[in-house]
């Protein structure tokens, strides 16, 4: 029959599950969620909080979350978001002249560095910056 588990886990501990993937939750783990759903959790309601300018603070964090996705879960399209990333300073204020080309580039997904740099006629060097400071990952061999 079941013989006891050497190390002191409680039935309800040992039993519980993450409430979205159901994969079972480390002892350690006293949430409700996993820690990979529970960071996807966070992300989703930090990104649908609001179109406040000041919806992504740092460009780090728009750099991490990807432009695309911020747009997407808060249905802005570039147009309107890349205006206000620069007014709240995620995007540095120099790139203020070339707003009209980082909303082309938002769309250009899928498009190579070299293809984008030739459309919008700037290096493709700067596509490659452009990209990594908006988080575009598709042009990105991802791990
Ligand atoms: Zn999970």
């Amino acid at each position: 029959m079941n013989s006891r588990p050497l190390r002191l886990v409680t039935p309800k501990q040992g039993e519980r599950k993450c409430e979205i993937c159901s994969c079972f939750l480390a002892n350690h783990n006293l949430e409700k969620l996993c820690s990979p759903c529970s960071n996807q959790e966070k992300r989703k309601s930090w990104l649908s909080k609001s179109l406040n300018p000041s919806f992504v603070t740092s460009a780090e964090e728009l750099a991490k979350i990807g432009i695309v996705e911020l747009i997407a879960i808060n249905k802005l399209s570039a147009e309107v978001a890349i205006p206000l990333l620069l007014k709240s300073g995620v995007l540095p204020g120099r790139l203020r002249r070339y707003q009209s080309l980082l909303v082309q580039l938002v769309a250009m997904q899928g498009v190579s560095n070299s293809a984008a740099a030739r459309k919008l006629n700037v290096t493709r060097w700067t596509v490659a910056a452009w990209r990594e400071r908006l988080g575009i990952k598709n042009t990105k061999l991802e791990p």
